[in-house]
């Protein structure tokens, strides 16, 4: 297939290109670098298997004709976007420009899909969209594993600029089916997304990192004095926020199932998750186990719009497509990022 990746130079976008290259697939990045890293293309490029099949436009997805230009010359039937801004805290704060690069530009980025069906070779037949867990807010204990049937109601802005996509794909999937045009659409809702390549050219860097993983492997580094716990009043039974950590891997393989088995006129959603989760001290002890390094930790107040208990049933993509997570071990997950940080002390600038 012919792939658009959007935010293909950042965290979890890198790796779909990675396994979409692997797979045989021709993929174009389509990333305004504002988060992303130029070093993850190059890298792709040089390294990957496959990487002399990957483009790289640097276009905002706001950039409605850019976009559309590229579908039409790279003659694209699938897009996958992950391009975003996904602080929950930041979120807080500046609500209007998440609603207006995760919102806004993902109705520019559709309203272009739709402008590609004009094209000689079809234009744009799926779009995965990269959906999260916060649009689910904070569900009643009883709801817990989650489920993609319970309701949502996000308790921040970002996923509140997240739900909002998933309300229009299903609108623009239903009126291209009445307009004869084979369109579909799947919603993926990440739980918390871990680890990294296991070939060590792509991995997670963040500026600023604001998550728990590489925070704590940074901590255990020597790379930041300590770590902060925020908000151990919780209800659950330590009183840190427990969520569910998916191998960025699996994630990328959840992707290209899902890609190969959409059928026109569907707007899936799907959970992605291993089903279980970990509280933020579990996950704290583990890093300390995988590095050998103990961790100093001073307790925090709670960071505004986090739910306490966040973790999936993943049952329907299992049931649907046989999907599930390969990576269900913590400290093997925390392994392949520990493995990534070691080699990458500065991420991309090492
Ligand atoms: N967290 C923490 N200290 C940190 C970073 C994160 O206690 O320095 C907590 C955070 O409050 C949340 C959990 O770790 O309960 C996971 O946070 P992260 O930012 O990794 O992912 P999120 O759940 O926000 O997507």
């Amino acid at each position: 297939m012919n792939v658009l990746v959007t935010g293909g130079a950042g965290y979890i976008g890198s790796h779909a290109a990675q396994r979409l290259l692997a797979d045989g697939h021709d993929v174009v990045v389509v990333d305004n670098l504002f988060r992303g890293h130029a070093r993850a293309i190059d890298r792709l490029r040089e390294r990957a298997k496959g990487g002399d099949r990957l483009g790289f436009e640097r276009v905002d997805i706001g950039q409605t004709d850019e976009i559309e230009r590229i579908l039409r010359e790279r003659r694209v039937d699938t897009i996958m976007h992950f391009a975003a801004w996904t602080y929950v805290g930041e979120s807080v704060q500046k609500p209007l420009d998440y609603y207006h690069n995760n919102t806004a530009g993902s109705l520019s980025l559709v309203r272009a899909c739709e402008r590609s069906w004009r094209n000689a070779h079809g234009g744009v037949r799926r779009f995965v969209f990269s959906s999260t867990a916060a649009t689910y807010g904070e569900p009643p204990a009883d709801r817990v594993p989650i489920r993609e049937d319970c309701p949502q109601s996000p308790i921040n802005p970002y996923g509140a600029s997240k739900l909002m996509v998933e309300r229009f794909l299903r609108d623009a999937v239903a009126a291209a089916t009445r307009a004869g045009e084979p369109f579909a659409a799947a919603c993926l809702r990440y739980f918390n997304v871990a680890g990294a390549d296991q070939t060590g050219i792509i991995g997670e860097d963040h500026d600023p990192e604001t998550h728990l993983i590489p925070i704590a492997i940074q901590a255990a580094m020597g790379r930041r004095p300590g770590m902060t716990i925020f908000g151990q009043d919780y209800p659950t039974p330590d009183g840190t926020c427990v969520r569910d950590y998916v191998h960025v891997e699996d994630l990328a393989d959840a992707h290209v199932t899902v890609m190969s088995r959409m059928q026109p006129g569907e707007c899936v959603a799907y959970n992605l998750g291993i089903g279980r989760g970990y509280s933020v001290r579990e996950v704290i002890a583990a890093v300390e186990r995988v590095t050998g390094k103990s961790i100093p930790v001073t307790m925090g107040e709670r960071r505004p719009g986090d739910p306490p208990v966040l973790f999936a049933d993943p049952s329907t993509i299992r049931r649907d497509l046989g999907w599930a997570a390969s990576w269900t071990d913590l400290e093997k997950i925390i392994a392949t990022a520990w493995q990534w940080m070691r080699q990458n002390p500065e991420g991309y600038k090492s």
